[in-house]
Order: C-alpha cells, then structure tokens, then sequence
C-alpha cells in the first residue's frame, strides 16, 4: 500500500536539522516513510499514478507521533478516585497499591485499550509502559489488537513493609512482592523471552521493576545487568520525591541515585522514572554512564513533588543526560496527554527560574519525539519524520480555532494546541485514530465496561475518604 500525503501546509520534522517545511509531501510505503520532503520535488520524483491512496494535506500539519516515556496501562481505572491532596508515598502505600491489587486480569485489558485509545485521540504513537500487575499476556495482546507501539513488562518488587500498611492484606502482600530479588529476576527473564519482539517488533518487553522502598538494591542492580545480558531495557522510580531521598538518607545515609551509582547500578540501558531528588554530583554520574531521566511534569504539578523547586531537569539536559517526557499513569497526573506535558515542560521552568531562555517549544517537542525514542532504544526506528523510519504521525487539522491564525507553528503546537485539533494519528503506517473514532476499538462498548469495572474496583479495594491514612510512614 502507497500513500501519498500531499501539500502539508507544514512538516515538522524532529530531524538532526531540526528542519521545519512548509508546502511539503510525505510518502508512505506499507509501515514506513518511503520519502519526505518538499511538495514539488516528491511530485518529481513520484508520479501521482504510483500510488493506492492520496491524502489532501492542505490545511493539515505533521508531527512525528508522540512518545509517552513513562505511563502506566493498567492505571487507567484509576483516574480521579485518590483525593488531590496526597503527597507521593501516601498516595503510592496507602491508596494506589490497595486500588491496583484488585485490579484483575480483565480491568487490566480493558484499562489497557482505554489508555491506548487515549493516546492515540492524543497523538501518542509509542510508550514505555511501566508492566502489568497481573496478565502481561493479555496487555501485550492488548498492544496487538489496537495497533499501537510500544515497551511494557511486569511490575515486580521484594521487599515488604514491616508491617502490613493500612488497606493492604497478607493475600495481597504474597501476590505483589516476590520472596527476594533472584525470584524477581527470574520471572522477569521469562517475561522478556516470551513477549520481546510480538506482534511483528511493535511490542518490546524490559525487565521493569518498580523501584525505591518496595525494591531491594540487588533487585534494582539485578534488573539492569539482567536486561543488557537480554539486550533489552529497564525501568524504574526512583528520586521521585524529597521524602523518598530523605528516607534513603537516614536508612543508607545517601541519596537514591548515589546509592545505586555506588552499586554500580546505571549505565545507558536504564530510564528512571520522575528524578526530581537529584543533586549536581549525581547529574554528572547519569551523564557519564549515559543513564536517562523520564520526567513527568503533570505528576509533579499534582503530588506536589517540587520540580519546579527542587528538580534539576534543565541542568539535566545541560549535562547531556537523556531526558524523555512521561504522563505517568492517569490517576498521578490525571491524563495521558503528552500534548499537556509538552506544554509544561516547555514553561514550567522558564517561570520558576525567571528565564526566558530554558527548555521552551523546540526543546519540548524534542523530548516528546526524538529524546523520548532515544530513551526506548527505538530512535533508529521512530522519532522524527526521516525516510526508512516508520510510519508514526499525527495530522493537526489548521482549520480549528486553535491554529486559526498562526504564526510559528512549532509554537502554535505547544502553546495553543491540544489534542481536540489532532484530525489523525497513524501508527505503522496506518491511521489507527481519524474521522473521530479509534479505528480498532468499539470505544462505546469499552466506556461502559471500564466505567463498570473502574466502580467495583473501588467498592473492592475499601478505599475511603474518612478512613484511608493521608499521610505515611511506610518504610520510614
Ligand atoms: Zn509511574
């Protein structure tokens, strides 16, 4: 099948350029760009007869499609259920790991397909996918069946609280912790050999593990020396607030990211998730070992984690450490929208700092395409709108109030755009999100089963306003 998306009125590219076209063309060839460029010279160089399908671009603009580097599909129940006024580890102990342990086989399918409907109505074309709770068989087969790209894996711990915290049972306790980090280990392993590669290379598997408190230091040095023996990725929190490195501090009298740079932990295989607890020393290890920094700004903003206070992320990228953009899972940031965290992270510190000057439109789109596919080792593959790349994009519609009119559009994108302007969003060379509907997705039938499942969920884990801790020791 060849497309020929012809006269973009732009083409934003996310090359090594960085080039942005305006009147250009774009040639699809089965699941790859064929060829990219300007308007007249594809005309020249393919005969409009050659093709099985031509796509009027006049009034449309491209991006690359978005790459979520950090996100949660089996989160996507829980959107607004935990009060708004948690900090991270009350949040995490106390009303996220009792909601998450009685998410079943099934709510984790249909919390999956809802999420990657949203990503798709939200640009998002790739994710790295923090690993299923109970059925990663069902997510990756999830993946297949909606089309889309991306990284997950199973979510593993060992090391249990001292005592059995406020919500949780000893049934759940058995189910989410293994017995020790070689246990863990191995159930990842086998993770990664049955799932790496499915559904034709569209979905890669890592050894994910869920890191800080509920993980062991042999399990988080375990997991990155285990996924490069497998050639593969790892993933894992860590830093993700002050309250987490200050219980790092008086139990192992350092910092989390010292603590496993000690251990000899990082290296260019690693993604850790948030980093806000990060001091200069430690910048300057991740950029030396080429370790890579997913920040998730809507979380920050919502659990009060102090980016804008304390995070390090301009001076970050400063140091050339890798740094990606992630949604998290809907109930920490309240979306999947990586539209939304493009748009903070371009601003968020150039008021925090009073600096006009830091990260910005170009730099955000950046972390949301090409740095986001450098995180999931895809980059080669993904990223940017390259010919022999595949065929991940999104189409903005110019015609919506929110480009009417425009100057810069990579500008408009950021500031003015959301996704209510996205008119289409392909994924291997098929438009899996156009005319308004998620083309592989009975959307209708999925909203009245999650809306169902998300309820008895809620009704099972016990959650309550008046008797659920909203503060926690936990591990302290
Ligand atoms: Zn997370």
């Amino acid at each position: 099948m060849r497309t020929l998306i012809h006269d973009l009125e732009f083409l934003i590219t996310a090359d090594r350029d960085d080039r942005v076209l305006h009147g250009a063309s774009v040639v699809v060839d089965g699941d790859r760009i064929a060829d990219a460029g300007p308007a007249a010279e594809i005309a020249g160089r393919h005969p409009r007869a050659s093709f099985d399908a031509l796509v009027d671009g006049s009034r449309r603009g491209m991006t690359p499609g978005f790459i979520d580097s950090h996100m949660h599909l089996s989160e996507t129940l829980s959107r607004a259920v935990f009060p708004d006024n948690l900090a991270t580890r009350a949040w995490v102990f106390h009303w996220a790991k009792p909601f998450y342990a009685n998410v079943d086989g099934r709510d984790e399918v249909v919390g999956a397909t809802l999420g990657m409907a949203e990503m798709l109505r939200c640009g998002t074309t790739c994710f790295l996918d923090m690993g299923a709770q109970n059925d990663v068989a069902g997510v990756v087969e999830a993946i297949r069946a909606v089309g889309m790209r991306g990284v997950t894996g199973r979510h593993a711990c060992d090391v249990r609280p001292e005592a059995v915290p406020e919500g949780w049972t000893e049934e759940m306790m058995d189910h989410h912790f293994f017995a020790d980090a070689k246990a863990a280990l191995k159930a990842l392993e086998d993770t990664v050999r049955s799932h790496h590669g499915a559904a034709g290379g569209r979905v890669r598997c890592w050894v994910n593990i869920e890191g800080k408190e509920p993980c062991s230091l042999e399990l988080h040095v375990g997991s990155r020396a285990l996924a490069e023996r497998l050639g593969v990725g790892t993933t894992y929190h860590l830093a993700t607030s002050i309250e987490e490195a200050r219980v790092s501090e008086k139990r192992h009298g350092v910092w989390p990211i010292t603590r496993i740079a000690d251990a000899g932990g990082l290296g260019p295989n690693l993604v850790i998730a948030h980093g806000v607890a990060v001091t200069d020393a430690e910048i300057e290890r991740m950029a030396k070992t080429g370790t890579m920094i997913a920040f998730c700004p809507a979380t920050s903003v919502k659990l009060a984690k102090g980016a804008t206070k304390i995070g390090r992320y301009p001076e970050m990228l400063a140091a050339g450490v890798p740094v990606g953009i992630g949604t998290d899972g809907v109930s920490a940031g309240g979306t999947l929208n990586l539209m939304r965290q493009m748009y903070l992270v371009a601003g968020m510190f150039k008021d925090s700092r009073m600096d006009s000057t830091l990260v910005g439109a170009r730099k955000a789109l950046r972390l949301a395409t090409i740095e986001g596919a450098r995180l999931l080792g895809w980059d080669q593959e993904i990223g940017s709108i390259e010919p022999g790349k595949k065929a991940d994009f999104v189409l903005f519609d110019l015609d919506h109030f929110e480009w009417v009119p425009y100057g810069d559009p990579l500008q408009a994108l950021v500031y003015s755009a959301s996704p209510a302007s996205i008119a289409q969003t392909w994924v291997d060379g098929r438009a899996l999100y156009r005319d308004g509907r998620v083309q592989t997705v009975d959307e209708p039938a999925l909203h009245r089963e999650a809306r169902e499942r998300a309820a008895a969920i809620v009704k099972r884990a016990g959650l309550s306003r008046e008797r659920t801790p909203t503060v926690s020791t936990t591990y302290d």
